[in-house]
């Protein structure tokens, strides 16, 4: 049997890193598979919650990171809709949940808000935990029926046995079992007939033949609920992969409402929805080769289960853009040239070569967004301190500087080839000339061109960008300030 895994997120709002990880993971236990197939299911019973736009935002999420669904509300399939709400018109929900009441797994409940609060209130005196004893529990299907004919408003909650265990099994958790009184007989039809969430979520999985469900680890104590409502049913039970969660730290999850970065901030950062998706894969699953930068393709080789941790992942933004700069400096020239030239515009006016910049960038920059600050200096020669001469590493400071640069100054004045390789032999002949060190020759002279402490690129690719006016001009600023 080929292996079906579904994404099924709610649209309440942006996507979080978390979720993301959830649908790479589904996507990955199904392409696992060459007969796999990744469906996408939007989860919108809660009507209270949903967000306009959200389930745009979902489907551009899996649009801009590629992962590709089979079936879903876009592109249809066999088992569609794969939208709840409108799978709630067609009466599937109510109809199942009769059927469960049948198989006594669930039951009518006409209890108001005022006897659970009681009841709530009553327990809760007696230092107990709050579990719903529900009355009607006692009622026959007849005598509901009765009522809700004479219009009495219901809700249909599910029913637990009293005594005894329920157990499952967890691909990451391994055996979890529980204690049936405590469980409690959650709603899974609402009063305005629309399902919940944890009941929908059920039906669907089976109408739509999921064999693997791959969710976050808070749904693991609902899942025993969950094996119950199979069973009365006579279902298959799906393999269980629950997720550790991402964390900010040690102590807290990675959310919006701490004002932690979503996939679109990320992207909006200069991030490349690959390289996030490649360290995302990395937070709960650890490869077994010692290697950390996987396209998707890689990734469906890769993953395995068995290397899900079942600790929460402390999600590292210095990791992600390391992650990020070994995603850009991994592609061709052309491609980053063409990815990287209208954030060169933005800081970049001047007629300078916009293949070369991007060369010695592709060398340094982690994200996109960073890369107009680091260009400043081509437009605008900052004045900077004579102090930034004095350098230990590079056995540099003013006096060096100044007689290191008058050479070079001499040496550039006469030279025509102004290609990195020509201005490369003229200034590597300087060191040994001066008797110097090659640092002392190529520090001093980048500073002297660009006023800045870090660049992209080293002197002698900046030179050949600036062009031979440009670099004599900024060396005889820089010359005079050293003499004053
Ligand atoms: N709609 C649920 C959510 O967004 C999905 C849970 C599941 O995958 O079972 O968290």
């Amino acid at each position: 049997m080929a292996i079906r895994t579904r994404f099924a997120p709610s649209p309440t709002g942006y996507m979080h890193i978390g979720n993301l990880r959830t649908a790479l993971y589904a996507y990955l236990v199904a392409k696992k598979d060459p007969e796999g197939v990744y469906i996408l299911r939007i989860e919108d019973t809660d009507q209270g919650r949903l967000v306009e736009g959200a389930t745009d935002i979902i489907y551009d999420t899996l649009k801009a990171c590629g992962l590709k669904h089979d079936e879903g509300p876009d592109n249809g399939g066999d088992f569609g809709p794969y939208i709840q709400s409108e799978r709630v018109r067609s009466g599937l929900y109510l109809k199942y949940a009769k059927e469960l009441i049948q198989r006594g797994g669930a039951h009518y409940c006409f209890c108001d808000e005022e006897l659970i609060a009681a009841q709530r209130e009553l327990q809760e005196a007696r230092g107990e935990s709050f579990k719903f004893d529900d009355p009607c529990k006692l009622l026959t299907i007849e005598e509901c029926e009765a009522r809700i004919e004479a219009g009495e408003k219901f809700v249909i909650r599910q029913t637990i046995p009293e005594a005894g265990t329920t157990y499952f099994d967890d691909e990451v958790f391994g055996r979890i079992t529980v204690e049936n009184n405590t469980l409690d007989e959650q709603v899974l039809i609402k009063s305005d007939g629309f399902p919940t969430y944890n009941f929908a979520n059920v039906i669907d999985d089976h109408l739509m033949g999921i064999t693997d469900v791959v969710r976050g680890m808070e749904y693991l104590s609902s899942t025993p609920k969950y094996n119950l409502i199979y069973n009365a049913f006579d279902w298959d039970i799906p393999r269980y992969i629950h997720c550790p969660p991402v964390m900010k730290d040690e102590h807290s999850k990675l959310s919006k409402r701490n004002g932690d970065a979503s996939f679109q901030d990320l992207v909006a950062k200069g991030y490349l929805p690959g390289a996030i998706l490649n360290y995302i894969a990395l937070l709960g699953w650890s490869p077994t080769e010692d290697r950390e930068i996987f396209t998707l393709d890689e990734l469906v080789q890769a993953f395995d289960v068995k290397h899900i941790g079942t600790s929460g992942a402390i999600f590292d933004p210095e990791k992600l853009k390391w992650v990020n700069g070994m995603w850009l400096r991994n592609m061709d020239l052309d491609s980053y040239e063409k990815l990287v030239t209208p954030y060169i515009d933005e800081a970049v006016k001047g007629n300078f070569n916009r293949r070369q910049i991007a060369a010695i960038l592709q060398q340094r920059a982690q994200t996109l967004a960073e890369i107009p600050e680091m260009l400043t200096f081509f437009d605008n020669f900052p004045s900077y301190s004579n102090d930034l001469f004095i350098n230990k590493k590079m056995k540099t400071d003013p006096t060096i500087a100044l007689k290191s640069l008058q050479a070079s100054y001499e040496a550039l004045k006469n030279q025509e080839d102004w290609s990195e390789e020509a201005l490369h032999t003229t200034l590597l002949a300087l060191p040994a000339k001066l008797e110097m060190k090659n640092g002392q020759v190529l520090f001093p002279l980048r500073l002297a061109i660009t006023g800045m402490q870090f660049t992209p690129g080293g002197a002698i690719e900046i030179s050949s960008i600036l062009g031979k006016e440009e670099t004599l001009r900024r060396l005889e600023l820089s010359i005079q300030q050293l003499q004053q």
